[in-house]
């Protein structure tokens, strides 16, 4: 195991500890070593970067079964770009003209309940294209005649999200949204940033799959466009276009061929026993607890990854989930959980992004915080709008 360096020591940053996942704010997620390695090696080099490209196409069609494959900035430059090549095609004075799309098939569909966001919202990443959006059905229902409905001659692409922050109920599944789309002869461009599976999704019917690099493969800042020649093609072309504004270095490229790479070669197995091993050690650590209740649950999308909710009981507890949440972030040292539905009065750890000796620290840290609101005995009474609104105020005085 390498030996942590003082970075954020050094630049005045707190030294969290990340249980909410890979998650942007908090710098994606730890890169694999192999990753690390290639970026550095191809640093200081020259490359002659749409060959570097090409390579990058062939491990990404080896590792997902695709005809081809683009690395790009990140996946959401990949659903822009996917989009935008979507609606020009190979014809490079089209991908000069966007994001004026006249002329073009300008218009993308899009399940209601998949109009989601990851920090920012899926349907400004279509209309980034010049692409117009076309919701299907509404956010808790869509249905196949819906779909076909929304297509017409206008009709550039369809979109399909997979992801636990999209409607979990009533929306179609891919290959019946695939089947309708290809009668169409309209492109899937399938949304699966946070997807482990690099088949599966192509071989159920999308026709072009986007992950991110820098999630679960622990690659550097990317994204991975695989699919349909052609249609990857037109994407990669989007460089003489609306994409230059959002281009991949060649470390990315290089730390992307390695991560997959080192995604194939991995032990999954052993890193599901270890993140299993996280999950007995809370579950021991939280069992007989007054005013929380600890259960394990699998990830919603079918991810092989399990993680921990941990609910509150405010009246026992003396705390609110949230509360209790801000708390461990605001602590020594600051333990950022899943909350992402904290006003349900529970939140969530996720075990797959913890150095070891982390795990135990964070059961430490919410012990202790129980037991100080415990002692305490003065709920704070702050309501999730107040949280909100905090947070949002923070955001509105950066730099400050
Ligand atoms: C994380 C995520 C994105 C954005 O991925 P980036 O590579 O960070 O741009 C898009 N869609 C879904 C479903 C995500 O989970």
């Amino acid at each position: 195991m390498a030996t942590r360096s003082d970075v954020r020591n050094r630049l005045g940053l707190r030294p969290v500890i990340n249980v909410s996942g890979t998650m942007t704010h908090l710098g994606a997620s730890i890169v694999v070593p192999e990753a690390i390695r290639a970026a550095s090696e191809v640093m200081p080099e020259w490359v002659e970067i749409n060959d570097l490209h090409r390579k990058a196409s062939a491990a990404i069609a080896r590792a997902t079964g695709a005809e081809a494959g683009f690395v790009t900035a990140s996946a959401a430059a990949g659903i822009t770009l996917a989009v935008a090549g979507a609606m020009t095609g190979a014809d490079l004075a089209r991908v000069e003209q966007l994001p004026d799309a006249s002329g073009m098939r300008d218009e993308v569909v899009i399940q209601m309940g998949h109009m989601t966001g990851y920090g920012a919202a899926i349907e400004q990443g279509i209309r980034l294209a010049g692409a117009k959006v076309v919701p299907v059905g509404n956010v808790t229902d869509a249905r196949g005649y819906q779909l076909e409905h929304r297509i017409s001659e206008r009709t550039a692409a369809a979109l399909y999200v997979v992801s636990h922050h999209t409607v979990q109920y009533g929306q179609l599944p891919l290959d019946a949204f695939a089947r309708t789309c290809r009668a169409r002869s309209v492109p899937v461009i399938a949304d699966l940033a946070s997807e482990y599976d690099l088949r599966g999704f192509l071989a159920a019917g999308a026709d072009v799959a986007i992950y991110s690099a820098h999630k679960f493969l622990g690659g550097l800042t990317a994204g991975i466009v695989a699919g349909r020649k052609d249609l990857v093609r037109a994407t990669f072309l989007q460089n003489s276009g609306i994409g230059r504004g959002m281009k991949v270095g060649k470390e990315s490229i290089v730390a992307t061929i390695a991560a997959l790479e080192a995604w194939e070669r991995r032990d999954h197995e052993a890193v599901r026993r270890a993140e299993r091993g996280h999950l007995d050690l809370w579950m021991k650590r939280f069992a007989g607890v007054a005013g929380i209740r600890a259960t394990i649950i699998p990830d919603p999308t079918h991810n092989p990854l399990d993680r921990l909710v941990l609910e509150v009981d405010p009246e026992v507890a003396r705390i609110t989930a949230w509360d209790l949440a801000d708390a461990l972030g605001a602590g020594d040292p600051p333990v950022i959980v899943r909350d992402h539905e904290v006003e349900q009065g529970f939140f969530q750890l996720d075990p797959c992004n913890l150095h070891p000796g982390e795990a135990p620290v964070v059961a430490d840290r919410i012990l202790a915080e129980l037991e100080a609101a415990r002692r305490r005995n003065a709920p704070s009474g702050r309501t999730v709008a107040e949280r909100r609104a905090a947070r949002f105020e923070r955001l509105l005085r950066w730099p400050d």
